[in-house]
């Protein structure tokens, strides 16, 4: 294929940068097969979900003002509760952000004196202020509500005896996160989350378990709601948006749990019924119509910056060859430079944006600089091909997303041209 290696020396990509990739490729044939078959598997849910539910043409029209009766609103929360086989949703272009969405889904359930308690350690960077783990105004622990941690065994997986102990009469919900976040732990399957859970509900079968369910959405057959979870929460603007979802988050789980988030998001009294979905509607539905394959894009993306990175010496979590949870990659480059380099590689690969250099900032919720690639259509959307990095040790960059194949390999692909530019790494001697 001539064609093709000139169409990407033209977009910056060498020979052999080129043809390492290939080499690389070659060996995932499988693994690509495989992501293929669970979009399918995926596919065929959402498309029940719309035809039980009977998405038709009126429910992409728009709503103004209170929104009573928004009938592309109200369905849509249909299918995805069906999608997640729960008993009710809340699908909001009101939930700004995933953060938004654990926080509202949290909090609406806890009263002062009531413990949370997670048991995957320490959760994600904006969690902390809305805990109270760091000083936050209006945090959890300011209305009284404590919080205690069970971290992960070394191995990463759930310490049930100390998650036994830890279980205090107060103890009104778990928090288990699925992804690692900007941690370098593996993320968790629905089949470790299910078996804790039932675990959980076998010391005591009252308690709340919620899953932060962020970019964990179609990787797996099943949902942490198939599997016991009371109650999950997501950002549109991750896998279940699909890419065309412009902001938004979802919480979805038991009625009256659902009921109390609403309550939670608007305000008492009025919960679900009032929220105008204004010209939304209809890329939330063919957002989620579309996950599926972008989230299979993104593994595969996944999967091959893995096998490069690993094929080179870096640490890289998950490695190429293990069972994916979620669609993050993490790879650990072990210095500034490298981290800036391959966040530039990506940028420079993207669709919007690409002609700017990216440099660490001091982003709101995150207690270090915090560097971050995104050449989005939708601002600061991470399913598309993206890349962050806490300027810290040990230097890990997370890389995730990918609308298309073909994009995230020219992006995966032009952040190892950025190092081998600047002589961070040597494709001819990998270690
Ligand atoms: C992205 C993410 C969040 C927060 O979502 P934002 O949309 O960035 O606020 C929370 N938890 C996990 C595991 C995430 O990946």
């Amino acid at each position: 294929m001539e064609d093709l290696e000139k169409m990407y020396e033209e977009g910056g990509i060498s020979r052999q940068v080129y043809d390492f990739g290939e080499k690389i490729l070659k060996d995932l044939k499988e693994r690509f097969e495989d992501f293929e078959k669970m979009a399918e598997y995926n596919q065929l849910k959402i498309m029940s979900a719309l035809r039980e539910c009977k998405v038709s043409e009126a429910c992409f029209a728009p709503t103004t003002g209170y929104g009573y009766n928004d009938l592309g609103r109200d369905t849509l929360e249909e299918v995805y509760a069906k999608v997640f086989n729960t008993e009710a949703a809340l699908v909001r272009p009101q939930i700004t952000c995933g953060t938004h969405a654990i926080a509202t889904a949290i909090s609406a359930q806890l009263r002062p004196g009531d413990e949370l308690l997670s048991v995957s350690g320490k959760p994600y960077d904006t969690l902390e202020e809305i805990i109270g783990i760091r000083p936050g105004k209006g945090s959890l622990k300011e209305y009284g509500i404590s919080y205690s941690q069970v971290d992960l065994t070394p191995s990463g997986a759930f310490d049930k005896e100390k998650i036994k102990t830890a279980i205090k009469p107060d103890t009104k919900l778990i928090a288990i996160q699925r992804s690692k976040g900007y941690q370098t732990r593996p993320s968790l399957s629905v089949e470790a989350i299910g078996d804790v859970i039932s675990f959980i509900k076998s010391i005591r079968s009252d308690i709340i378990v919620f899953v932060d369910n962020c970019y964990g959405e179609f990787v797996e057959r099943y949902e942490p709601t198939d599997v016991g979870a009371d109650i999950i929460a997501g950002s549109l603007i991750k896998n279940p948006g699909g890419g065309l979802a412009p902001c938004g988050g979802y919480i979805a789980g038991k009625a009256d749990l659902i009921e109390n988030a609403a309550y939670r998001l608007t305000c008492p009294g009025l919960g679900k019924e009032v929220g105008a979905s204004l010209n939304v509607n209809r890329s939330f539905y063919q957002g989620l119509f579309m996950a599926p394959t972008v989230v299979c894009s993104s593994l595969k993306a996944a999967v091959f910056a893995a096998a490069i990175y690993e094929r080179l010496g870096f640490d890289v979590i998950p490695s190429s060859d293990s069972r994916r949870a979620d669609i993050i990659q993490a790879v650990t480059l072990g210095s500034k430079e490298r981290v800036i380099a391959f966040c530039n590689g990506i940028q420079s690969a993207s669709p919007v944006d690409a002609h700017v250099t990216c440099e660490p900032w001091d982003m709101p919720g995150y207690d270090c600089q915090v560097i971050m690639a995104a050449g989005a259509f939708i601002s600061g959307s991470s399913i598309e091909l993206s890349a962050d990095a806490p300027i810290k040790e040990p230097y890990a960059v997370y890389f995730q997303g990918g609308l298309t194949w073909p994009h995230a390999k020219y992006g995966i692909l032009s952040s190892l041209q950025k190092l081998v530019d600047e002589n961070l790494t040597d494709i001819y001697r990998p270690a």
